[in-house]
């Protein structure tokens, strides 16, 4: 499956300094954003301790295969069950270097992943991070937020509108780093050709709504352009928070390389 990825982070309006972290390793591919929290600019810290552990966790996949963290669910695949592990060693690691210094106590970050396999698509997040499939002109959120808003949605108590707009759109249910043990939630899907990925931190999704993020998306198949566009909307939009996005668009295959591919399939 061919792909074509681009990341791109922005401080936003109103925000002093960017405490989000993202990572793109175009080898096996895996595709993260972070979202920090904290005093004293402690959440740059924690976003950045996360994408690393995470990011060192698949390039040394020798030390890292044996390295089970957490419960192993025989329903998901080993990536799957692998990815899962890194955020909770990267969960760890946030938490022990949190009491390690007074001015880091109480940081935390959200963590979106999406690790492919071929076609499948493993996908792990804590937070109100998120990513997103579009595929054939419609865009769906493949996380659930864990936040205060959305659980307040999920009762019905509030719309998707007024969760955008709420004073508490920034409390979270869930994170990275503040306990030393981290529910972690996992999923997994079948990619097809013409899909589209988007991960996002929530300064673009609180500015945004996802019809617009649907439209840009589709509406070109460059993903640094896509990712440029994102970003200078939600700042048109009120910039309110640091804007993070990583979009991919899994190529069509030519009926070029497509006949290609049935001829080295029959010579073998
Ligand atoms: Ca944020």
């Amino acid at each position: 499956m061919k792909i074509i990825v681009e990341g791109k982070t922005d401080r936003g309006i109103i925000r002093e300094n960017n405490e989000d972290n993202f990572c793109i390793l175009e080898k096996q591919p895996l595709y993260m954003v972070a979202d920090g929290m904290g005093g004293h600019a402690s959440g740059e810290i924690a976003s950045k301790i996360a994408i690393d552990i995470i990011r060192d966790y698949f390039n040394n996949p020798d030390a890292s295969r044996q390295l089970q963290i957490g419960e192993y669910r025989e329903d998901y695949s080993e990536t799957t069950n692998r990815l899962g592990s890194a955020i909770r060693l990267a969960n760890q690691a946030i938490y022990e270097a949190a009491h390690t210094n007074p001015l880091w106590q109480g940081m935390g970050t959200t963590i979106v992943a999406a690790l492919l396999n071929g076609k499948r698509l493993s996908i792990a997040h804590v937070g109100d991070s998120r990513i997103y499939l579009i595929r054939l002109g419609d865009i769906e959120q493949l996380t659930d937020d864990h936040s205060l808003v959305s659980e307040q949605v999920k009762r019905e108590m509030i719309t998707k509108e007024q969760a955008r707009e709420s004073k508490m759109k920034n409390v979270l249910t869930r994170a990275l780093g503040v306990a030393p043990d981290v529910k972690v939630d996992l999923d997994e899907l079948s990619l097809m050709q013409g899909d589209a990925l988007l991960l996002c931190s929530d300064g673009l999704t609180t500015m945004l709504p996802d019809e617009d993020i649907l439209s840009v998306v589709t509406s070109t198949m460059d993903p640094a352009i896509a990712c440029e566009q994102l970003i200078s909307l939600a700042n048109e939009n009120g910039g309110e928070d640091n804007i993070t996005v990583i979009t991919a668009y899994i190529k069509k295959e030519s009926w070029f390389s497509s006949l290609f591919n049935v001829k080295k399939w029959f010579r073998r």
